[in-house]
Order: C-alpha cells, then sequence, then structure tokens
C-alpha cells in the first residue's frame, strides 16, 4: 500500500493560522507586535525569492516586517552595525540575516553577533549549546518543522530508532539533538558512512538531508517507515526534487514528505513560529 502523505503546505497553513491570532491577542493584550528584520546583502536571485516569501508569510501572520537590503559592497563592519542596532531595537524580535553572504563577509563572525534573544533562525551557538543541552530556546526551523512534521503522523518518536543522514550544523545535527531529546535512538550519518543503505533500512524514522537528488531509494527504506525528505535539488529538466526518490519509497514506506510541498512551508512556518515565541518572552508571556 502506498505511503500516507505528510502534507508540509497543509501544516504550514495551519501553523500560520494559529500564528495569526496568537499575534492578534498579544497586540490586544500587551500592545506588541511581533518583529522580524530580515537583512539581506547582494543580488542573489535565489535569496530575493526566499526572503519575499518569508516577508509575505510574517505579514499574513500579523507579523511587522523590517526590511533591509544592502548592496553586495556592505563590509561586514557596516552588517555589524546594522544588526547591533537591531539587537538594541525592542520592536524587533527576530533576527533573519539571509545566506549565503557575499564571499568577504565572514558569515560565522555575523550570525555570533545576532543576540541569542533574537535568534530567529536559532543558528547562533548560544542557541545551539542550549539545545545539546537539551534546554533549547531558539531552535533552527529546518529541524523543528521535520520534527512536526513526523509529530503530525502520529507516529511517537520516543524509544523509535531514528536515522539521520545528513551532518550539517543547520540541519543533519540539531534534527539529530531534537530526536535525541524526544527519546528516540539516534544514528547520524554522512559521506563516510559505510554500507548506508543498511543502516537507512534499520530507521522506523528516515531523515534525509544531504542534497543529492533521489539518492534514497526503495531498497533502503523499512517497511513502513517514517521518511522525511529535507533535500532541494533540481532534476536535469530543471524541476524541483528531494533526496529521497518519491515514486519508489512510496510504495515501501508508511508516511512520506514531498517536495515540492514538505520540509520547505514548514521551514518558514517555523521561523514565524520563533518570532512570535521571542515576542511572547519579550511580553513576559512565556
Ligand atoms: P550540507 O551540504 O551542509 O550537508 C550535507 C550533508 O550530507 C553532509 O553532512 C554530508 O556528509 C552528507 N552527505 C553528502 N553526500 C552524502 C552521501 N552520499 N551519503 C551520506 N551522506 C552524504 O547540506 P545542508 O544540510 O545545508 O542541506 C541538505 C539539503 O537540504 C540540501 O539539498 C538543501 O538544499 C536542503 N535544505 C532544505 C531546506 C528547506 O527549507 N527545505 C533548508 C536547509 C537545507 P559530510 O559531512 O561527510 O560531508
Amino acid at each position: 500500500m502506498a505511503a500516507q502523505l505528510i502534507d508540509g503546505k497543509v501544516l504550514a497553513q495551519q501553523v500560520r493560522d494559529r500564528l495569526a491570532q496568537e499575534s492578534a491577542e498579544l497586540l490586544a493584550k500587551k500592545g506588541i507586535v511581533p518583529g522580524l528584520a530580515t537583512i539581506l546583502v547582494g543580488d542573489d536571485p535565489a535569496s530575493h525569492v526566499y526572503v519575499k516569501n518569508k516577508q509575505k508569510a510574517c505579514e499574513m501572520a500579523g507579523i511587522y516586517v523590517d526590511d533591509h537590503k544592502l548592496p553586495a559592497s556592505t563590509s561586514q563592519a557596516e552588517l555589524l552595525a546594522l544588526i547591533e542596532k537591531k539587537n538594541a531595537d525592542p520592536k524587533i524580535h527576530g533576527i533573519l540575516v539571509q545566506l549565503p553572504l557575499p564571499k568577504h563577509i565572514d558569515s560565522k563572525v555575523i550570525l555570533e553577533a545576532v543576540s541569542p534573544l533574537k535568534d530567529a533562525d536559532g543558528f547562533h551557538p548560544y542557541n545551539f549549546g542550549r539545545l545539546v543541552e537539551g534546554h533549547p530556546v531558539f531552535e533552527a526551523c529546518t529541524p523543528k518543522g521535520v520534527i512536526k512534521m513526523i509529530e503530525s503522523s502520529g507516529v511517537s518518536i520516543e524509544g523509535k530508532r531514528a536515522v539521520v543522514v545528513g551532518r550539517s550544523n543547520i540541519v543533519g545535527k540539531p534534527l539529530a539533538l531534537m530526536l535525541l531529546q524526544r527519546n528516540a535512538t539516534v544514528t547520524i550519518c554522512h559521506s563516510k558512512t559505510k554500507d548506508l543503505p543498511a543502516v537507512c533500512r534499520e530507521a522506523d524514522l528516515l531523515l534525509v538531508a544531504i542534497g543529492k537528488a533521489k539518492f534514497v531509494t526503495a531498497d533502503m527504506v523499512r517497511e513502513g517507515a517514517v521518511v522525511i525528505d529535507v533535500g532541494t535539488n533540481k532534476t536535469p529538466e530543471g524541476k524541483l526534487c528531494g533526496d529521497v526518490d518519491f515514486e519508489s519509497v512510496r510504495q515501501k514506506a508508511g508516511w512520506i514528505s514531498p517536495v515540492p510541498g514538505g520540509v520547505g512551508p514548514m521551514t518558514i512556518a517555523m521561523l514565524l513560529e520563533n518570532t512570535v515565541e521571542s515576542a511572547k518572552r519579550a511580553a513576559g508571556l512565556k
């Protein structure tokens, strides 16, 4: 039987509707509008599209957007000065610095300059460290969205064998920690993992974030597993596709998320959620 679909678009819309309600309540009770500063440096067309989509979603959820588009020639010092200003601005509860930054700017320095209390993307080492300890404040948006997608299937995470393929600081590692925090038994795989198909076949929960089109095939999947595909790749025809070979794997898995319409929309929804939660903390409501 074909797997049930975990529809990221539908789930994300539910989150966004709830956040719109929460923003309205925050305004009514405390006179506070959640605010997100978006900072984009340079003219990478894909980054412009991503930021525009995030801004549109913010506006629909009652989040004020403080938009900063800077030329590619912006110096690191100028960018740091802007971040300092936003760190100190009480109207701003989240700061998004769109990556990648131009080569002459050190992303690590920039991301560490964002106040950990306004780190809506959850990339600051302080928040990463809190996650390692098991006491997260801001959680990185993509892995946070993946957790919500697993939970939406009704399959409990506790006690399950989870295999995370990919170990980046923004997806694989934080996702593995979030699963561990929820009492899964977690294996992290990467490009040096031996016999990856055999490891993947042990997974009740198979989470894939490697950036290789249709890499995970049905023979790597346990019957009935929950499969979440984080990958975003282009097919030779220019279509968007994931790291999982959706058509073959859906015949074997119990639940599966598509690309597009899976993790992508949930990542944006989690950015909004982090911003609204931050505004609530600032208002003393959390
Ligand atoms: P990175 O390139 O930073 O990391 C890729 C990881 O995959 C690395 O840990 C690498 O291993 C591992 N890997 C690569 N090839 C293999 C292989 N053959 N077998 C096993 N492991 C392998 O990628 P990101 O984590 O940033 O992104 C992963 C994918 O997710 C990309 O397609 C990206 O576009 C997508 N993405 C989607 C988002 C969304 O919102 N939908 C958000 C973020 C990312 P090693 O460490 O050994 O090199």
